[in-house]
C-alpha cells in the first residue's frame, strides 16, 4: 500500500485532510458541556442526513456490526421471528447475528446480484395473519455485490399487508452517499458506521430509531448492556456517554456531517452517481459485466465486477496492492474469486476515480486478460467531460 494513493475499497474510505485533523485533539473532560458541544450537533446532523425530523439518534463506540446488534438487542426477545433476504455477504452476516441471538429467521434466499425481493416479502407478510414476524430486515446497499434495493417497496409490502412488523435497514454503505429517506420510507431503525460515507476512521456505530422501535425496547428481553439505548439516552442528557466516548472521532463526525450538509445532500448523491456512472462506462468498455443484475439495482457506492470464467478475480486485487500500491476490494462469500470491487464512495473526485480505473486496467493486462489499456479510462473520461460536476468542488 502507498500513502500517496487513494483507496478504492468500499470502506474505510479516503479521509479528507480536514476531517483527519479534526479527529486529532487534546484530551477534554468527556462529561462536560464541552463534549456536549460536539455530541449534540452530531446527533442533529445525523438526523438530517437520514432525512428524519424525529428519529432518536444513538452513536456507540463500535462499527456497523455493533449497529446491527444495537437494533436487534434493544427491540427483540429470544425466539422472536424475523424476516430477511440473503443476497450477499452483509445480509448473510446480519442473519447470522440474528441466529446467534436465538431469533427465528425466515430467510428468503435471493440471487447474489439481485435486489431485495419485495414481492416475496409482500406474500410472506400477507400470509402472516397472526403477525408473528416482529421485524423485517433490509440491506439497502449490499456492499458485496454492488446492489442497491428499493426500501420504499419493502415499506409498501408491509403497508399493503397491514403488517405491524418493524423495518430495520442496513444503510452502512449507502447513508451519506446515496439517497436515504428515514421518515418517507417508514424506517424503524437505520444502521450505519463512521468509515464509509462519513469519511472517518472505523470506530462509530451510528443508529436511528423511530418512536415505535424505541417503544419496543421497553418490553424486549434480549440481553444488552454496552448497546443499551436507554443507558445511552441517559448519558446524552448529561452531555456524556454511559462510558468513555471516542471524543476525537466524534469531533471528526461533527465536521464530516457539517461538510456533507454544507455541500447539500442532493449534491452529495449526484456526485456519487456521476463518479459511479463513469466507473460503469469503464466496465462496459472493458467488455466486462457487473455482478448487479440490472441497471435499476446498480449501486452508486461500489461496483462488483465479474471477471471471465476460470480467472481468479482476487489476483487483480493482489496485483494492484503489490505492484501499484492501490487497494481494491476482493469478492466475498459466494462471489469470492469471481468479482473484484471498486469502492467509489466518500471523498472522491473524477481524477481519483480515473486513477483507479487506470490501475485496474494495468493489473488486468498484466494478468493476461484481453483488455485494451486506456479503454475504460477513455469511456469514463468521456462521461466525466460531457457531464461536468453540478456543484462546486469541496475545498478539501
Ligand atoms: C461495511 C458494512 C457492514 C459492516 O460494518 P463494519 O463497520 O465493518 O462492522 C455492514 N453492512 C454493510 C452493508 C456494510 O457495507
Amino acid at each position: 500500500m502507498s500513502f500517496q494513493n487513494p483507496v478504492f475499497i468500499p470502506g474505510p474510505t479516503n479521509m479528507p485532510e480536514r476531517i483527519r485533523t479534526a479527529c486529532d485533539m487534546p484530551t477534554i473532560d468527556h462529561r462536560s458541556p464541552t463534549f456536549g458541544r460536539i455530541l449534540h450537533p452530531c446527533l442533529e446532523n445525523v438526523r438530517k442526513i437520514l432525512k428524519s425530523d424525529n428519529a432518536h439518534i444513538f452513536i456507540f463506540p463500535s462499527t456497523g456490526t455493533g449497529g446491527w446488534e444495537t437494533a436487534l438487542t434493544n427491540t427483540l426477545s429470544p425466539g422472536d421471528k424475523v424476516l430477511a433476504a440473503r443476497n450477499g455477504m452483509f445480509s448473510h452476516r446480519w442473519i447470522d447475528m440474528c441466529q446467534r441471538h436465538q431469533l427465528d429467521v425466515d430467510i428468503v434466499e435471493t440471487p447474489w446480484g439481485a435486489g431485495l425481493p419485495a414481492e416475496r416479502y409482500a406474500e410472506i407478510l400477507a400470509a402472516d395473519t397472526a403477525h408473528e414476524i416482529k421485524v423485517v430486515l433490509a440491506t439497502h446497499n449490499e456492499t458485496a455485490t454492488g446492489v442497491k434495493s428499493d426500501i420504499a417497496a419493502v415499506r409498501r409490502a408491509l403497508d399493503d399487508a397491514g403488517h405491524p412488523a418493524l423495518l430495520f435497514v442496513d444503510g452502512v454503505s449507502s447513508i451519506a452517499s446515496m439517497d436515504f429517506r428515514f421518515d418517507e420510507w417508514g424506517v424503524d431503525i437505520a444502521v450505519t458506521g463512521s468509515q464509509k460515507g462519513f469519511m472517518l476512521p472505523a470506530g462509530l456505530a451510528i443508529v436511528g430509531f423511530s418512536d415505535k422501535a424505541k417503544a419496543a425496547s421497553e418490553t424486549a428481553t434480549l440481553p444488552r448492556t454496552f448497546f443499551d439505548i436507554k443507558d445511552m439516552a441517559g448519558g446524552y442528557a448529561a452531555n456524556a456517554f454511559p462510558y468513555t466516548p471516542p471524543v476525537g472521532l466524534m469531533r471528526g463526525l461533527k465536521l464530516a456531517t457539517d461538510l456533507l450538509l454544507e455541500e447539500g445532500l442532493e449534491n452529495v448523491f449526484a456526485r456519487h452517481h456521476r463518479i459511479a456512472e463513469g466507473v460503469r462506462r469503464a466496465v462496459d468498455a472493458w467488455g466486462l459485466e457487473l455482478c448487479a443484475q440490472s441497471a435499476d439495482v446498480q449501486s452508486d457506492t461500489v461496483s462488483a465486477i465479474k471477471t471471465p470464467e476460470g480467472f481468479d478475480a482476487t489476483d487483480i486485487v493482489t496485483r494492484a496492492a503489490e505492484t501499484y500500491g492501490v487497494a481494491f476490494g476482493v469478492g466475498l462469500g459466494e462471489v469470492a474469486g469471481k468479482v473484484f470491487r471498486i469502492g467509489h464512495l466518500g471523498s472522491l473526485t473524477d481524477v481519483m476515480a480515473l486513477s483507479g480505473l487506470a490501475t485496474a486496467e494495468m493489473c488486468m493486462v498484466d494478468l493476461g486478460l484481453d483488455i485494451k489499456l486506456g479503454s475504460g479510462v477513455a469511456a469514463a473520461q468521456e462521461y466525466y467531460r460531457t457531464n461536468p460536476a453540478q456543484s462546486a468542488l469541496p475545498v478539501d
